[in-house]
Formats: structure tokens, sequence, C-alpha cells
């Protein structure tokens, strides 16, 4: 990466990876007397994390959960920060599918066959071993319909199912402990965001990055803020930490002039429904989350507070278009789904009292080579502008992703700074 010593650092996106980034780099004695300023299209920070209020309780809309064996950057942002987390406990799944019991055996037996299938997709490697409707059946049995996607191969299904809480339990994960912050992801983006204020961050909302232009030698970044006044940005660091596809958006050329990786993103939804009466608590399924068949695929029921469903791809669209047709005809159509998921009359189900959903047209964007040696960050073939990205790492996906992504550019920029071998001590990370 080439730096343009200008004391100035433009960061485009205030999710979670720009925020680590502009603070990383902030607290570096390198980038002392800079100007950090942070550009963001909406109203608000945090991006894919958004936690509501609802009826007293918290619940995240985006990221929800994290992993203390597998996001341990995020674990310790939460331990600096003091929040309070408490257990994620969807690793207990209630098997309603009778080859969910043969699951484990079924992966395990498979998983040294995957790297004489590194062409083909995850559907193709276990129809070819297992009979079309077998194969049909295990990813029924998953809960997640990414993994019926094309561009889904062995390797990166096997990831998926390993390091998801709902399906840890099929592999040699099942220990994995998994937890949320009692009052939402939203609550870390605040701390975060409370300390870049404090380092003297600028924040600059509904202002859009619109063009990546070339004007003359080198690129600038064209903002627009919320009257449409425009503003280029040419001189300093210009860092944009948005997902590939808003990339795809801002340049034609993405990602081939960037890289040599591909990407792809999946949809996802969330449907929160909270009654007068736990009426799970009599199933036994307090706690518990249950994978359907139908497009309800995973149906979480936390403590005695509300249930949730949770959704991707081709069941994102789904409700995505389900909800389109109204609200009465979205609520009559989760009812019954749900009760022919739990093989229920549907009079058992009460009408919720209140509920909230979301939809994420790329809920999740990950590289499709899903390679541990994809750098964090790319650059232009002139090396003036940065794109980082969680979809760049081996989190792909997570906000552990996204943190990596963000603190590890900012460090690979401070030790190319010319004053970096002298403050290099003094440096403090997050
Ligand atoms: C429903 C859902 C569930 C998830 N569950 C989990 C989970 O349980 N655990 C987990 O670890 N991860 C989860 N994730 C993934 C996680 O949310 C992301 O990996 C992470 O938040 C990505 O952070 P980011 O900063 O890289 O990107 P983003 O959060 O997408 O931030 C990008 C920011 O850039 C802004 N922006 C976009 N375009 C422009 C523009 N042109 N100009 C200016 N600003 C712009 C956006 O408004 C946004 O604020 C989930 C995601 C979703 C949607």
């Amino acid at each position: 990466m080439m730096l343009n010593l200008e004391h100035s650092v433009s960061i485009v996106g205030a999710g979670i990876s720009g925020i680590v980034c502009a603070i990383t780099l902030a607290r570096s004695r390198a980038l002392e007397g800079y100007a950090i300023d942070v550009y963001e299209q909406s109203p608000r920070v945090g991006g894919r994390i958004q936690t509501n209020l609802l009826s007293n309780h918290y619940i995240d809309l985006g990221a929800a959960r994290f992993c203390s064996q597998l996001h341990g950057n995020v674990y310790d942002l939460v331990k600096r920060f003091e929040l309070e987390f408490e257990p994620f406990p969807f690793t207990q799944l209630r098997f309603t599918q009778p080859i969910q019991k043969e699951l484990k055996t079924i992966l395990s037996n498979l998983k040294p066959l995957i790297d004489e299938h590194k062409e083909d997709s995850f559907v193709e490697f276990v129809t070819s071993y297992l009979g079309k409707e077998k194969a049909k059946a295990v990813i029924l049995a998953l809960g997640y319909d990414s993994l019926s996607m094309p561009i889904i191969s062995p390797h990166i299904a096997y990831d998926i199912i390993e390091k998801h809480p709902e399906t840890q339990c099929f592999t040699e994960n099942c220990g994995n402990e998994w937890f949320s912050l009692k009052e939402g992801l939203a609550s870390l983006i605040k701390a975060l965001y409370e300390e870049a204020l404090k380092l003297g961050i600028k924040f600059h909302f509904e202002s859009t990055l619109v063009q990546i232009s070339n004007r003359g030698n080198a690129h600038s970044l064209v903002i627009a803020d919320n009257q449409n006044q425009q503003k280029e940005i040419s001189k300093g660091l210009k860092i944009i930490t948005l997902p590939p596809s808003r990339m795809e958006k801002l340049d034609k050329q993405f990602p081939k002039r960037w890289s040599n990786y591909n990407y792809g993103s999946s949809p996802l939804f969330k449907g929160f429904f909270f009654y007068s009466e736990p009426w799970w608590r009599e199933l036994g399924l307090t706690d518990h989350v249950v994978i359907t068949q139908n497009p309800i695929r995973k149906l979480y029921f936390k403590d005695e507070k509300y249930a949730f469903f949770y959704t991707d791809s081709d069941n994102a669209l789904y409700w995505r278009d389900v909800l389109s047709l109204g609200e009465d005809h979205y609520l009559t159509t989760v009812k019954k789904l749900i009760a022919e998921a739990l093989n229920l009359p549907q009079d058992v189900i009460p009408n919720p009292e209140l509920h909230k959903n979301k939809f994420w047209l790329h809920g999740v964007e990950f590289s499709k080579e899903c390679c541990p040696k994809h750098p964090f960050y790319q650059t232009l073939s002139d090396d003036s502008v940065i794109s980082l990205s969680d979809a760049y790492t081996h989190h792909c996906g997570w906000i552990e992703g996204g943190i990596l992504a963000g603190k590890f550019t900012a460090e690979s920029i401070i030790s190319q700074l010319p004053t970096h071998r002298e403050t290099v001590k003094e440096v403090v990370y997050l």
C-alpha cells in the first residue's frame, strides 16, 4: 500500500469494521494530529448490527450472537467494555426430523472426502454419495438454505455447519459456547462509538459515497449529503469499509480491478413475536430451537419472553414476498407454518401481541473462495483507495471478520507510516 501522507483519513461506512478501523488509527501515536472523518449513509452507526427495544426486551434484528471459542476479538471487546452478556441457548436443538439423529455420523463420514470435490457444490457432493432424496433431506435438516446455493462448496458448507450454534451439534464443535448481549449487540457499537468520539473522530451521517472518481492521476471519493450537496475527497488516506455488494454498485469493475477473488451474498429474514403467554413452555421448548422443513426453517423460543424465526437465501425472499401481501397475510402464514412445523392444531398458537421483522437483501457476504490467504484489505491498482470488509476474511459473514478487517488494515497502515518506528511501542491496540 502506498500511503498519501496528507494528515487526514476519510473512512466510508460506520459499521463495526469502519469504527474499529477508525479507533485503531486514532489510538496510534503515529497518526497524532491526523483528522479522522467517518462518512455514513444512514443516520446511525452499526450497519448490520441493529437492536430494537420491544416490550422491554432487546431484540437483535441483524447480528445477534458470538462464540467465545471462535470470536475472540468480539469477546475481548465485550469484556473490555464490561458489557453484560448471557448465554445464547440455541445450541439446544429439538430434533424433529428423523435424519437429524444420524446427521452427525453422515457428516463425519463424508468430511474426509471433501478435498476430492473442490470443484463441486455441496449439494452435488452430498448427492454423489447419498443420492438426491437423502441429500435434500440433509439440507432440510440443517436449516440453512445457503447450503444449497451452487456457489457453496463442500469446504465452505462444512465451515458453515461447524460454526453456527444451531448446527454445531452435528459436528465436533458441539461444545462451543455462544452468547448474546443483554442490551443487544448495539450496546457494543454504542461503546465503540463513544470511544471514537472521545478520540476526536468526526462522524458525518447521511453522507453517502456516490462515486469513486478518477480525475487526473489518482482516485477520489465523491460524497453526497442528504441535500445532495457533493464534495470530493482527493487527499489523505481513503478507506472504504463497505461489503462487496455495495462495492459492486460503486465500481462496475469490482472485484476485478481490486483482487482476483469473487464474492457472493445471501438474503436474510428475521421475524419476532411477543405473546401474552409463553405457550411453548408446556411443550418443553423454552430455550430450544427447532429446524423445520417449511419456510419457517429455524424457530427459536427465547426463555419465556418471545419466539422468533430466522431464514436465509430462498426462504428469506419467500418471507419478503409474503409480507408484501400485507401484515394479516404474514401473521396468518406464520401461525399456519408454526403449527405445521410443531405438528399442532393452529388454534393452539395464539395471535402475537406484538411483532417485528427485518429483511436484509445482502445479509451476509462472503468470498466464494473463502480462502485464508485473502488479504483483509485490497487497494485499487494505483493504491489510492483501500477497501476492507468482513467478507475478505476467514470470518466472512461474522462481526469477528469486520473487527479483524478494520483492526489489521489499520495496523498495516500504521506500520507503513514513516514515524511508526519511533512510536511503535506506544501504539495501543483495541
Ligand atoms: C440478519 C443478520 C444476522 C447476522 N447474524 C450475525 C451473528 O449472529 N453474529 C455475527 O457475528 N454476525 C452476524 N451477522 C453479520 C454481521 O452483521 C456483519 O458481518 C457485520 O455487521 C459487518 O460489519 P461491517 O462494518 O463490515 O459492514 P456493515 O455493517 O454492512 O456496515 C457498512 C456501513 O456502511 C454504510 N454504507 C453502505 N453504503 C454506503 C455508502 N455508499 N456511503 C456511505 N455509507 C455506506 C452502511 O449504512 C453501514 O452502516 C448478521 C447479519 C445479518 C444481516
